[in-house]
């Protein structure tokens, strides 16, 4: 289970955050608090991600 959950934020990671160039974009207009509030407010990759380790921080 746990492993399975860590397997899929990294799937999302990989897929759309470590290049993602939204991210870079905002980092340079908002600063890295600013970046990192759209990620997990607006983003819906963001998003799923907080979702998924609000799932092992329960476990
Ligand atoms: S959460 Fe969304 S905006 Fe933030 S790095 Fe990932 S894909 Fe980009």
């Amino acid at each position: 289970m746990i492993t399975s959950i860590v397997a899929q934020i990294d799937h999302l990671h990989d897929t759309y955050c470590r290049d993602c160039p939204v991210k870079q974009a905002l980092r340079e207009e908002r600063g890295k608090k600013g970046a990192h509030d759209f990620c997990i407010h607006t983003c819906s990759v963001g998003k799923k991600i907080q979702q998924l380790g609000g799932h092992l921080t329960k476990s």
